[in-house]
């Protein structure tokens, strides 16, 4: 399961950088060429948390496009298919600028409560 593999390389980073801290929220980004089903994630968040220290900490799923600059005519294609072609001039001497992303962009520490 890949999701799980996933959740599992997340809670590794998040558990050594919260040293010991509560968590409340993860805020990942990733690519539209990783191909994560968001639900399978968060079902594979919950299992692997659960009796944990982050157990009821939140993921958040930051989703990143897959955008293509052509060489031929310079044009920004947005993908809707993995298919690394231009939108454009249809050519395929494209360049992806984003959507293999797979990386937390922020680990918050829960509040203190008084
Ligand atoms: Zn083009």
């Amino acid at each position: 399961m890949h999701e799980l593999a996933l959740c599992e390389a997340i809670l590794d980073t998040v558990t050594r950088r919260a040293g010991g801290k509560r968590v409340d929220r993860v805020q990942v980004r990733i690519g539209y060429f990783r191909q994560v089903v968001p639900n399978s994630l968060l079902f594979s968040w919950e299992l692997l948390t659960e009796g944990t220290d982050l157990a009821g900490c939140g993921l958040d799923i930051d989703h990143v496009p897959a955008i293509v600059e052509c060489r031929s005519c310079g044009a920004h294609t947005n993908l809707d298919a993995p298919i690394l072609v231009c939108g454009t001039c249809l050519g395929s001497d494209v360049v992806l600028l984003c959507g293999e992303e797979f990386l937390i962009a922020s680990i918050d520490p829960a509040r203190e409560v008084f």
